[in-house]
């Protein structure tokens, strides 16, 4: 990939300041970039203001800036880009891929509940399809992707079937159907969208955009190439991989970097008060990076400043990821 044909991303949802745990995704993205001799963007994601404390945001782009994570253009934020994500919904709306829902969490819950889903099974829980067919009287509240009808129909166009051969009873679309894609670290991946999510959210009940909208309408909005992100976020790449074809977007690659896990276990996250990066002194920022650096794999090296440190850490990733010959054109130290 040449240089002008790489661009990766920083994403982070301001809900609280980067940790030890975003610190990584933030690295192995920007060091991604550089790597590829690419260009790095940062989009700050305050699609959910009600999570978002005021000047979080800020504080982000402060302790990015003090560890020398600088990204190529201005910062853009998804709350100054609603007429994007309505222009997409509008797209699906039209193609028949998004409908109106009214249920609620309980209306939900009953349903799986019929289903034989157990109460118990927390988490994921593909979205029982109440009101696919329609919304009997109900008044919609929010908007969902037909996963199913979708899934249909680019099957039907890949086995180049007409509109009468491909009703839904058609036995190839009866098929499981998982999607599969290459993860850059994870390798191999797949899922079926259908079965294990079901039709996914595209504008919640509270008029809020669903983050699967807004950050495949922002990855091709903004060119990205490359989503280098954290393995939490591995699971909901299938479904930005549909919206993706059935918006007629080209998917960037993606590459899932390991998690911070706490000594329980679980994992680090703001949710759960991880404590901020401290970038305050030249001591704290190298050892924060260091200890990122060492997430992903890399030597800690003994470089004494930042810049040095940073370069070091490129050429190691370049060498990893890249196989023997780095993008930027020169040799690899
Ligand atoms: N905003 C998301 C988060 O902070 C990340 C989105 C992404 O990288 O796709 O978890």
């Amino acid at each position: 990939m040449t240089s002008s044909a790489y661009t990766g991303r920083f994403a982070p949802s301001p809900t609280g300041p980067l940790h030890a745990g975003s610190l990584v995704a933030a690295l192995a993205s920007w060091l991604d970039a550089r790597a590829h001799g690419g260009t790095w963007l940062v989009r700050i994601e305050d699609i959910d203001p009600p999570r978002c404390p005021q000047g979080m945001d800020q504080e982000i782009l402060r302790q990015l800036h003090a560890l020398q994570l600088v990204p190529d253009a201005p910062p853009q934020w998804q709350s100054a880009r609603h007429g994007l994500y309505a222009q997409a919904l509008a797209q699906l709306q039209d193609a028949g891929w998004a409908y109106p829902c009214a249920c609620t969490r309980r209306d939900m819950d009953a349903a799986l509940a019929a289903q034989g889903y157990l109460h118990e099974r927390h988490g994921e829980r593909p979205y029982p399809g109440t009101c696919r067919d329609g919304l009997h009287g109900k008044t919609g509240r929010s908007w969902r992707f037909h996963t199913q009808r979708y899934q249909h129909h680019a099957l039907a166009e890949a086995a180049d079937l007409d509109q009468e051969a491909a009703r839904p009873d058609h036995p190839l679309l009866q098929r499981d159907q998982p999607l599969h894609w290459q993860d850059r670290w994870l390798g191999p991946m797949q899922q079926d969208v259908a079965a294990h999510v079901g039709d996914f959210v595209l504008q919640r009940a509270d008029g809020l955009w669903a983050y699967q909208l807004a950050v495949v309408v922002d990855d091709a909005e903004q060119g990205i190439s490359d989503v280098v992100r954290g393995a939490d976020l591995a699971d909901n790449t299938p479904r930005q991989l549909l919206l993706q074809q059935a918006l007629g977007l080209t998917a960037p690659r993606y590459m899932h970097t390991p998690l911070v896990l706490q000594a329980n276990g679980e994992k680090l996250s703001k949710g759960l008060g991880a404590p901020a990066v401290m970038v305050d002194s030249t001591e704290q920022r190298m050892g924060v990076l260091r200890q990122s650096a060492q997430y992903l794999g890399l030597e800690a090296g003994n470089a004494s400043t930042l810049p040095d440190a940073l370069a070091g850490w490129t050429a190691q990733w370049a060498r990893r990821h890249l196989g023997n010959t780095a993008a930027t054109g020169g040799p690899v130290p």
